[in-house]
């Protein structure tokens, strides 16, 4: 049986009719087919709060130096020098042996570059890393220790990444990952249920003249196994910008969007036509469908897209944290926070 098929019988089989995912996808994506926004605008994948922190000072950059891809990278500095935010740059949650890896990604519009670095330890900006590899090699992409020298060689300063916050959640993971290791659980005996965190942004952003750039930078997922690269520093996985349409970025489980190459399924869908919010729930759809239904194991993305008639799109396979997903836009016309879809989250 093909999987388009299986998963078909797997939906039927636990009582959803098969038109739900169009249904429910199909609704919200025409309250999105006017532009939300002129051009010039920025977009972050996360809410109001996060939104707010990000874009202001990304906007202002704009502003002060007309650089879109100036503008991005201040907005994503913004999370990754945040101690308080457990996903991304300094302050994210480490490997499974405690020490926290970071990847990146950066893309250009206007000459179709881009750079990134995967697995580096040590610096809390990788982002800005990813944008040197972009523009001062001949590379596109540093891992490991020869990023970590790469960023020395251009100043970056080694810091200890590791919160005492982000310790102490790793701790408390790992001495409940099993009873049949010698960490003993927590002084309350219990063991938690496992739970992956998830977390990584996206921000993207066109200017006036409709030059496209985005940035994606992460922790990774919580507890990966050292060595474990993500989506986020994969072009076209975790971000992809072309000049002629958008960008679209992911977040969630990266093995998903590196399988169906995420961001530049979304882009293409945008060139082909659709508008960023039918693109990126296109993308939500394409990963349900090759893993044989949304029942079939634990997976969870989310894509963001941005074109350059201004329009938004935000989709995700489940409901964040009991909730829609957002994206946050700011633009001359003001800060706006967007409900996006989700494919199990209705209301
Ligand atoms: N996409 C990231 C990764 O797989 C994680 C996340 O977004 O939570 O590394």
């Amino acid at each position: 049986m093909n999987h388009r098929r299986k998963f078909l019988k797997i939906l039927t089989h636990f009582g959803i009719s098969t038109p739900f995912i169009s249904k429910a996808f199909t609704q919200s994506s025409s309250k999105r087919r006017t532009p939300v926004a002129e051009l010039p605008l920025i977009i972050c994948s996360r809410g109001e709060l996060w939104g707010q922190k990000v874009l202001q000072p990304a906007w202002q950059t704009l502003q002060s130096t007309g650089s879109i891809l100036d503008a991005v990278e201040t907005g994503a500095n913004v999370v990754e020098l945040d101690p308080d935010d457990t996903s991304v740059g300094y302050g994210g949650l480490p490997n499974e042996e405690g020490i926290v890896s970071l990847d990146a990604s950066i893309m250009y519009g206007p000459t179709h570059n881009c750079g990134s670095v995967a697995g580096l330890e040590k610096i809390k900006t990788p982002c800005s890393v990813a944008r040197l590899v972009m523009e001062r090699t001949d590379h596109m992409m540093l891992a490991g220790e020869g990023a970590l020298r790469f960023a020395k060689a251009h100043g970056f300063k080694e810091e200890d990444l590791l919160t005492e916050k982000a310790r102490l959640i790793w701790l408390e993971w790992k001495e409940n990952l099993s009873d049949k290791d010698d960490w003993f659980p927590p002084a309350d005996g219990q063991y938690l249920p496992r739970k992956r965190t998830t977390g990584t942004i996206n921000v993207l952003g066109i200017d006036a003249e409709g030059n496209v750039a985005g940035i994606t930078t992460t922790s990774g997922l919580f507890g990966k196994i050292p060595g474990r690269i993500g989506d986020s520093p994969i072009i076209g996985a975790g971000l992809f910008v072309d000049n002629r349409v958008g960008a679209a970025g992911a977040t969630g489980r990266g093995e998903e969007v590196i399988r169906t190459c995420g961001s530049f399924y979304v882009v293409e869908k945008m060139l082909q036509g659709m508008t960023p919010q039918e693109a990126c729930e296109a993308a939500c759809q394409r990963i349900v469908e090759i893993n044989g239904g949304l029942d079939q194991g634990d997976y969870d993305d989310k894509f963001v897209a941005v074109n350059n008639k201004g329009e938004v799109g935000c989709a995700s396979i489940r409901g964040y944290e009991g909730r829609h997903p957002y994206v946050s836009v700011i633009s001359k016309n003001g800060f706006q926070e967007i409900k996006g879809t989700a494919l199990t989250w209705q209301d």
